[in-house]
């Protein structure tokens, strides 16, 4: 299983893919506090977060 987020603030290109869903909110977090000076909410990552079925 693979995990995957997409930033979807304004036209940020930032995608993150793991196959640990802990890192991958991890990185996204520490993304949002360097490129976008903030905190994103734990609800907004496991919304944004997609699982992807992996061969
Ligand atoms: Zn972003």
């Amino acid at each position: 299983m693979t995990y995957q987020f997409e930033c979807e603030r304004g036209n940020c290109q930032f995608l993150v893919r793991s196959s640990s869903s802990e890192e991958v909110k991890q990185l996204v977090r520490a993304h949002a506090r360097t490129v976008h000076g903030g905190r994103i909410d734990p609800v907004d990552i496991e919304r944004g977060m997609e699982r992807i079925e992996t061969a």
